[in-house]
C-alpha cells in the first residue's frame, strides 16, 4: 500500500487526495503536489525493481494510488530507449538517445497520464469523466476508460483532425467539437464538469496526471545506468543516470513539469546524483513560454490566437505552469526554451522518417527540429547526453504533409502488355527513373560517412550516387563516369584529400567537377592555402545538418 499526501504549493497545508476537491481546503490555491517517503523508495527499489515487469506500475510506490490492484496493463509505459544512428553522426552528438513513446497502447506519453487517472479514478469508483484536449489526450483517455468501464466526455476543438476526432469517437466516447481555440474550449469543459460533479482532467493541476509523467523520467535513468553498466564496467550492479537534458515539444507543459518531480524525487531519494535540464521547444506560432523564457519574465503573456497547424501544441494560455517549469528549471539544472518554424517542424518530420525510419507526428517533429537549433546554436554541447521524447500519430495527418507527386502510379491497363509480360513491367518501372539524378561521388574512407551522406542526398533529392573508399578508387570511377559533383574527405590514409584535390584540378576532364569537401576538423593556415580557392564550400563533419549540405547543393548543380 502508497502512502501520499498532497501538499499546497502556496501554504503548505497538507492533505489526503480527493478527485472531486480541487482546491486547498485551507486556502483555495488549485496548487498542490503529491508526497511520499522517499527514504522507504530508497530503500525498497534497489533490492526489488529487478524482478517487476518494465511498464509503468513497476513505480507504484511514487504514483498517487493506494490499492494495488488495477486493470490489467496493456502496455503502458516501458518504452524503448534507443540512439538514432544517423541523426547522431549528422548531429556530431554521440550521445543522443530517443525515448520511444510512440510504442505505448495509443502512440503518445498520454497513455501514462491516462493509465494512472483512470486507475485512480477505479479506485474511487467513479465513473464518468471530462477532457479538453488536442487529440492524444483524449485518444489515451477513450481508450483506458473503454477498458474500464468509465464513461468518457471529450471537448476536443474544431481544429482537431477529423481522423483523431473520429479515433475518440470509436471507443465510445461522447465527443463535442467546440468551434474556437484550445483554451476556451478548456473553459466550456470545465463548466460542464463543475455543473454534473464529473472528474475533470486539469493537466498540470490534476495530481494522478502530473504525477504519471514522473514514470518518464524513471525509465530514463533506469535505461540510462544499466547502458552504462553494460559497458567498461560490467559486472557492477546497475546504477541509475539522469541525462544532461531532457528534450520534450511543449504545449500545457505536464511533461516536462512532471519528469523534472520525477528527477527532483529520484535525486532526493539518492538514486541519482542530477537533475537534467529540460529542453522545451514550443511552435512558433504559439510560443507564449519561448517569449516570456527569453524576456527573463516570470509569467508567460498569452497568445490569444495561436497561429500554427500543429494543433497539439495550441495552449495559448500555460498560465502557472509556465512560472512553475521556469522556477523548477532555474533551481535545479537549468535549460533551454525555444521555438521553431512549422516548416522547420515539417523538415525535421521527413528526416527522421528518412534517415531513420522513425515516422513521428508533427509534435514531435517540434522536438526534433528545436534539437537541431540548440546544437547549432551551441546550447546542447556535442559530449552530452541527451534524452528526447518521441511520441507520435503521424498517419492522421500525413495527407498534410507529402508534396503532390509522391507517389509514383502504375496503371497497367494502360500499358500494351507484350508477349512477355515481365518485359513490359520492368519497362514500366524504368520509366519511372525520374529523369536526369544529378550524379554525385562520394571520397570518404570511412563506410559510415559515406553512407549517412548517401542516404542524406537519396533522401531529399534526386540524386545517384557513388562511392569512393579512397583516392585511387575515385581515380578508376571517374575514369568510367564524370559525376556532376564531388564531396571529399580530407583525412584518408595513403594520398589524401589534399593531394586528390591538386590531381583533380590538375586532369582536364575532372578541372571543372564542382568539389564540396568535408572535414573533421578545423584547418590550419597551411592547409588553407592548400585547398585554395578550388572548392566550392567546406563542411565540417558531424556538424553539418543535410539542409545545409542540400542547399548548398542546390545552389552549385543550378
Ligand atoms: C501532449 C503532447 C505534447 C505537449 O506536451 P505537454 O507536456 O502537454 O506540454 C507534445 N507532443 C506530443 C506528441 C503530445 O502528445
Ligand atoms: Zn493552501
Amino acid at each position: 500500500m502508497t502512502t501520499f499526501w498532497l501538499e499546497c504549493l502556496d501554504c503548505g497545508h497538507k492533505n489526503t487526495y480527493l478527485p472531486l476537491e480541487n482546491a486547498c481546503t485551507s486556502c483555495g490555491s488549485q496548487w498542490r503536489e503529491a508526497r511520499y517517503d522517499l527514504q522507504r523508495v530508497a530503500r525498497l527499489w534497489p533490492g526489488v525493481l529487478k524482478d517487476r515487469p518494465f511498464d509503468l506500475w513497476r513505480y507504484h510506490e511514487l504514483l498517487p494510488l493506494k490499492n494495488p490492484s488495477r486493470i490489467p496493463s496493456i502496455g503502458e509505459g516501458g518504452t524503448p530507449l534507443y540512439q538514432p544512428l544517423q541523426l547522431r553522426m549528422m548531429l556530431g552528438l554521440d550521445y543522443l538517445f530517443i525515448k520511444d513513446e510512440r510504442q505505448g497502447p495509443t502512440r503518445s506519453f498520454k497513455d501514462r497520464q491516462a493509465s494512472v487517472s483512470v486507475n485512480s479514478l477505479r479506485e474511487f469508483e467513479l465513473d464518468q469523466a471530462v477532457v479538453c484536449s488536442t487529440g492524444n489526450v483524449a485518444i489515451a483517455y477513450s481508450s483506458f476508460c473503454a477498458r474500464a468501464g468509465i464513461r468518457l466526455w471529450a471537448f476536443l476543438t474544431s481544429l482537431v483532425p477529423g481522423e483523431k476526432m473520429r479515433e475518440v469517437a470509436v471507443y465510445g466516447t461522447e465527443v463535442i467539437k467546440v468551434t474556437g481555440t484550445y483554451d476556451q474550449a478548456k473553459l466550456l469543459a470545465a463548466q460542464f464538469a463543475e455543473e454534473r460533479h464529473y472528474y475533470l482532467d486539469r493537466g498540470v493541476r490534476s495530481i494522478p496526471a502530473l504525477e504519471s509523467m514522473k514514470t518518464v523520467a524513471f525509465e530514463i535513468a533506469e535505461q540510462l545506468g544499466s547502458r552504462q553498466a553494460g559497458g567498461s564496467d560490467s559486472g557492477k550492479p546497475a546504477r541509475w543516470r539522469s541525462p544532461d537534458w531532457y528534450i520534450q515539444a511543449v504545449s500545457g507543459g505536464i511533461g516536462p513539469l512532471g519528469v523534472l518531480k520525477g528527477f527532483i524525487e529520484l535525486k532526493e531519494a539518492g538514486l541519482v546524483d542530477r537533475i537534467p535540464a529540460v529542453a522545451a521547444i514550443q511552435a512558433e506560432g504559439c510560443a507564449p513560454m519561448v517569449a516570456a523564457w527569453k524576456q527573463d519574465l516570470d509569467h508567460a503573456v498569452p497568445v490569444a490566437e495561436p497561429a500554427t497547424h500543429i494543433i497539439t501544441l495550441t495552449t495559448g494560455d500555460p498560465g502557472r505552469a509556465y512560472s512553475l517549469l521556469r522556477e523548477r528549471m532555474l533551481q535545479n539544472s537549468g535549460g533551454a526554451m525555444e521555438s521553431v518554424s512549422d516548416e522547420e517542424a515539417v523538415r525535421a518530420l521527413h528526416m527522421v522518417a528518412k534517415m531513420e525510419g522513425l515516422s513521428i507526428e508533427p509534435a514531435a517533429a517540434v522536438a526534433f527540429a528545436g534539437l537541431f537549433k540548440l546544437i547549432r546554436e551551441g546550447v546542447i554541447r556535442h559530449d552530452q547526453t541527451v534524452v528526447l521524447n518521441c511520441s507520435g500519430h503521424t498517419l492522421p495527418v500525413e495527407s498534410k504533409l507529402l508534396p503532390s507527386g509522391w507517389l509514383q502510379d502504375i496503371e497497367l491497363g494502360s500499358f500494351e502488355l507484350p508477349e512477355r509480360p515481365r518485359d513490359g513491367l520492368i519497362a514500366a518501372l524504368r520509366s519511372l527513373d525520374r529523369d536526369h539524378p544529378s550524379k554525385v561521388l562520394v571520397i570518404d574512407d570511412q563506410k559510415e560517412a559515406r553512407r549517412l551522406i548517401r542516404r542524406v542526398m537519396e533522401a531529399q533529392g534526386n540524386f545517384e550516387v557513388f562511392e569512393a573508399g579512397s583516392a585511387l578508387e575515385a581515380l578508376d570511377a571517374l575514369n568510367q563516369e564524370l559525376p556532376d559533383l564531388i564531396i571529399l574527405d580530407l583525412m584518408m590514409p595513403e594520398m589524401d584529400g589534399f593531394e586528390l584535390l591538386e590531381n583533380l584540378k590538375r586532369i582536364e576532364k575532372t578541372q571543372e567537377i564542382p568539389i564540396i569537401v568535408v572535414t573533421a576538423k578545423e584547418l590550419s593556415a597551411e592547409e588553407w592555402s592548400r585547398i585554395g580557392d578550388q572548392v566550392e564550400i567546406l563542411l565540417t563533419k558531424g556538424d553539418f545538418l543535410s539542409d545545409d549540405l542540400l542547399d548548398e547543393i542546390a545552389k552549385i548543380l543550378t
